[in-house]
């Protein structure tokens, strides 16, 4: 069935990044496509082949000569006609066969509009829909998997699991209230309710998987932390002058916390630099400290360095110990070779010594918060807050005295749940209803 295709105008846009290139690609999609084909390349090419064509303008004037591909409807990425252009990447091409598209009556797309079309024509779900954003804003490897992952259904597949789940169980429930006199099997009710409690902590399970997925697209945050002067400025510059680290500059510089982000053995990381943090100033000032101490605390993976010429200040760390804290002795090239070892791992910035047995430590407690990653994961807040709602839902339905009262309550969890592929209705629950049961006679 497709949906909500009142808008058949046809689109086109540029698909490829703007700018000169060898190669750019303009994607067009909508009823109009074919007699777009046959008034820029004087024929409909045949499907899904790459032809060589000269493209033509109104005036019988080549714009430039190139490879053109026809995909009809319904086998194609929007599941509208669909047709892409690739020619030569110069801004003369691209502005030519522009105007000879808007001759034809198609207008640019908007931002998203052919994954909108998609959907609408459900050749992705919305949870797809933003795996598809996120492989084209991944920067690194894990990035890209998951992403991936969730492009091609995963996320989707395992809510529609869930959703099929919740579906018998309003089956069990409607037949229940519904039908008390029909010849139905004992304990409906009863059996509703432990489904419900079941999938409930399948779900809540699932939201136990310390935000992994969205850590993921966001980003593991470490923070450094540490007494004035231990030298944390300048780890954070030795760690993000290692060029094949580095994804992006500094993305922003705070007053208290400086950020850059990492490429780490292809996971992403966000490094906080806390060296800005001094005690004393003004009270407005300690406000700030106070806060971005706190923020830095509250990191994934803290680095906490001190001086280990100043074994002492180690005391005042203890309160940032936990197991989330790697302790680090930095300046360790100023220790007498008689004297005794640092706590916590030796390090010299400024000689580099200890560096990559740093560098393993953080790679380790990094992709540990990746551990077990094969599940589709939650990636969005989004899932977050519709799972939760629905595991909500479950649990007052599970304690519902009547089956009358929660009818409702598996209502609002199926709904949640179908809001993370953005399908939601009732039809299929009532499919399942009369073939479980037979009632319609
Ligand atoms: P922060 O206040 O913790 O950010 O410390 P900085 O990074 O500004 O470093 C304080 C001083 O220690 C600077 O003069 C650095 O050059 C110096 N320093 C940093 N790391 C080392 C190191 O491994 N060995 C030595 N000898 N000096 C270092």
């Amino acid at each position: 069935m497709t949906r909500g295709m009142g808008d058949s105008d046809t689109i086109y846009a540029l698909s490829t990044a703007p700018g000169r290139a060898g190669i750019a690609v303009v994607r067009v999609s909508g009823p109009a496509t074919r007699q777009v084909l046959v008034a820029l390349a004087g024929r409909e090419p045949a499907p899904r082949q790459a032809t060589l064509a000269r493209f033509r303008d109104h005036d019988g004037e080549t714009i430039d000569r190139g490879l053109l591909l026809y995909f009809p409807a319904p086998a194609s990425v929007t599941g509208e006609d669909v047709a892409e252009f690739h020619v030569h990447g110069s801004r003369a091409v691209i502005a030519g066969l522009f105007e000879a598209l808007s001759r034809q009556g198609l207008r640019i797309a908007e931002p998203g509009e052919f994954t909108r079309r998609a959907f609408l024509n459900e050749k992705l779900d919305l949870a797809a829909a933003e795996g598809l954003a996120d492989l084209v804003a991944a920067e690194t490897k894990a990035q890209r998997r998951q992403a991936l992952r969730q492009l091609e259904g995963a996320l989707g597949r395992l809510t529609e699991a869930w959703r099929g789940r919740l579906l018998d169980t309003q089956a069990r429930l409607e037949a229940a209230i519904d039908f008390p006199d029909e010849d139905l099997p004992a304990g409906l009710w009863e059996g509703a309710r432990e489904m419900a409690r079941a999938l409930a902590h399948d779900i809540a399970a699932h939201l136990a998987d310390g935000r992994r997925g969205e850590r993921l697209r966001d980003g593991v945050a470490v923070a450094i932390l540490g007494p004035p002067n231990a030298g944390k400025s300048s780890l954070m510059n030795a760690l993000a002058q290692r060029d094949v680290a580095i994804t992006s500059a500094v993305a922003g510089t705070t007053r208290d916390v400086i950020e850059v982000a990492l490429d780490l053995d292809g996971y992403p990381v966000q490094l906080w630099d806390t060296a800005g943090l001094r005690a004393g100033a003004d009270l407005v000032e300690e406000e700030g400290v106070r806060r971005a101490r706190a923020r830095a605390q509250s990191a994934d993976v803290k680095l906490v360095l001190y001086d280990a010429t100043r074994a002492g200040e180690v005391e005042g760390l203890r309160e940032l110990l936990d197991e989330n804290a790697i302790l680090i002795a930095n300046k360790s090239d100023l220790l007498l070779p008689q004297a005794k070892a640092p706590q916590g791992l030796a390090l010299s910035v400024r000689t580099g010594a200890g560096m990559e047995r740093l560098l393993d430590r953080l790679g380790a407690a990094v992709a540990d918060r990746f551990a077990g990653t094969a599940a589709p994961l939650v990636t969005r807040l989004r899932h977050r807050r519709a799972l939760e709602e629905c595991r909500a839902a479950l649990g007052r339905f599970a304690e519902a005295a009547l089956p009358e009262l929660a009818a409702e309550d598996l209502r609002a969890a199926a709904l949640a749940l179908g809001r993370i592929t953005g399908r939601t209705g009732v039809e299929d629950m009532l499919d399942r209803l009369f073939a479980e049961f037979c009632i319609g006679k």
